[in-house]
């Protein structure tokens, strides 16, 4: 944050694997944030006053800074969450490379266009174009610290609005450090960070922005929301995920397995649209699942320069994955890798699970960590059923040679893979969100640019109507012909011409 007050507290960011503090941060108040906001109105006032270009050269300088320290940033993410540093590489390049879409695209998504007027206003001229909502906040998880939040601020900046970033306590250190670069690049704080705990997030929900992007659990995203209707601000909630995987009788099974175990185990299974539960057609199940079994056999969870695991970065959430596992295996289920014991004190053993019933914990609710539920369908309509049968819809997998475009249709969530994992995130030009309990409304793309503005309406006259009929001198004839017009325009049922 850009205010010279000292902050009334500090609190401390540690690194999950050991516990070491690795960096101090201010517990921002109230007062702090609403000081934030405020200045950030008045760089949204400069900002907006830019041309596209400008902002894209701005965006760019940045984008270029990120890139030449992206060492330095994942070393930040690594210390923060405890991810392998090769992930948190991976993750920085695509926070970048979205980064670097938004910037090139917002004027083409956003600028002036002309649109048909119709038949009825024919004497109009009408174009829409979208507009800067203004101060953006933005509150992000600590599972993707970049690559998620830089889907709302990236494209926010993109579309010409200020932000304030509330990370997560967890990582408040990677969104000072965006901050700072920022800062650096583009010479005005345009961009900036308030850090702290849940109340300096409410504190941001309350400070009047003009949109809330937030990111994180549906419990949270409830109460953010709950707090903006105060103030009728709108919000976009990008919210947990209960991804299944469908494998079809077809399927390239190897890839299938392979995508299967990387799409739980990533990120020690800390993904929104990690891979929680697996439909297989029965024809294939077994040799599926010796793969599955064989492949996660092969990973393990430990602290090391060359771990493909990292820790669970918030310590409650072992309780979480240990009640799942438990449940499951209580009601019936059976572990085939991992199990109870699985589950230490600061990293999760890869867990696969078979036979659990379909309304227990492990296969409705997000369990946030390295296991995955495998179940045997008779055939694909089963698959898709028991898929969308969850509150949540965010994204989901499926693996088939012929039916791929089909069942991916079928499927009630915001985003499908189609024999690869998680790959929609990594297209810049796809839009990101889900639908249900997995939240609402979109960023990245075209749709993700929109989010931050508004729709503006503009109908110019061109030249005087035939039928005057927006005034109080409309004559009983205009009337008539208007009836006549309507009757011949749309009388017959059909369409007679698209405009
Ligand atoms: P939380 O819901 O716990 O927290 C998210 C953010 O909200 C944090 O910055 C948190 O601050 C803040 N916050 C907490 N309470 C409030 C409040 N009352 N008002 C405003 N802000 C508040 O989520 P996690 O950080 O644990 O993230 C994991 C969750 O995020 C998972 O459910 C995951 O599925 C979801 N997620 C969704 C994604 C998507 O795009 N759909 C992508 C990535 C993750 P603090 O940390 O300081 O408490």
């Amino acid at each position: 944050m850009t205010t010279t007050e000292a902050p009334a507290t500090t609190f401390e960011s540690l690194d999950p694997r050991t516990g070491d503090v690795v960096g101090h941060h201010p517990v921002n108040s109230p007062e702090e944030v609403q000081a934030a906001v405020d200045r950030a109105r008045e760089e949204a006032a400069w900002w907006r006053a830019l041309s596209f270009d400008e902002r894209e050269k701005h965006l760019q300088t940045w984008k270029g800074a990120m890139t030449r320290r992206v060492a330095q940033l994942a070393q930040v993410m690594h210390e923060e969450t405890g991810k392998p540093h090769g992930d948190a590489m991976l993750e920085a390049a695509l926070a970048i490379d979205h980064l670097a879409w938004a910037a090139t695209h917002a004027e083409k998504v956003l600028k002036r266009r002309k649109v048909p007027s119709g038949l009825l206003m024919a004497n109009q001229a009408a174009y829409v174009e979208y507009q800067p909502l203004g101060v953006i906040g933005v509150i992000g998880p600590w599972n993707y610290p970049v690559f998620t939040p830089m889907g709302s601020i990236g494209y926010a900046l993109a579309a010409g609005n200020a932000v304030v970033f509330k990370p997560s306590e967890y990582t408040p250190g990677v969104g000072e450090w965006l901050a700072r670069t920022f800062l650096e690049s583009v010479g005005r704080p345009v961009l900036q960070v308030v850090t702290g705990f849940g109340e300096t997030g409410h504190a941001l929900c309350t400070s009047g922005v003009d949109k809330i992007a937030f990111t994180g659990s549906t419990a949270t995203g409830k109460k953010v929301m709950a707090a903006c209707a105060e103030s009728l601000t709108p919000v976009v909630i990008e919210a947990g995920g209960k991804d299944a995987l469908l494998v079809d009788s077809d399927a390239d099974l190897e890839a299938a397995a392979d995508a299967a175990l990387w799409g739980a185990c990533a990120n020690a299974g800390q993904t929104c649209t990690g891979v929680e539960r697996v439909y297989v057609h029965e024809r294939v199940y077994d040799e599926f699942l010796s793969m599955l079994t064989a492949k996660a056999r092969e990973v393990t969870a430990y602290d090391g320069a060359d771990s493909k695991i990292g820790p669970i970065t918030m310590p409650r959430q072992l309780e979480v994955i240990k009640r799942h596992i438990d449940d499951a295996l209580a009601r019936g289920g059976r572990a085939v890798v991992g199990g109870t014991e699985a589950v230490g004190e600061r990293f999760v053993q890869p867990t696969v699970l078979v036979d659990v019933p379909e309304d227990s914990e492990a296969v409705q609710e997000e369990t946030f960590g390295p296991t995955v539920t495998v179940a045997k369908v008779k055939d694909m309509d089963e698959a898709v059923e028991r898929t969308n049968a969850t509150r949540y819809g965010l994204g989901s997998t499926v693996f088939s040679k012929a039916r791929g475009m089909e069942l991916a249709s079928r499927i009630r969530s915001g985003m499908t893979a189609v024999n690869g994992v998680i790959t929609f995130a990594a297209v810049p030009s796809l839009p990101f969100g889900g639908v249900g309990d997995s939240g609402f409304g979109r960023i990245h793309g075209p749709d993700g640019l929109k989010e931050f503005t508004f729709a503006k309406a503009i109908a110019r006259q061109r030249f005087k109507p035939l039928l005057a009929l927006t005034t109080f001198a409309r004559t009983e004839k205009a009337d008539q012909q208007l009836a006549s017009m309507i009757t011949m325009l749309h009388g017959r049922g059909t369409t007679i011409r698209k405009s």
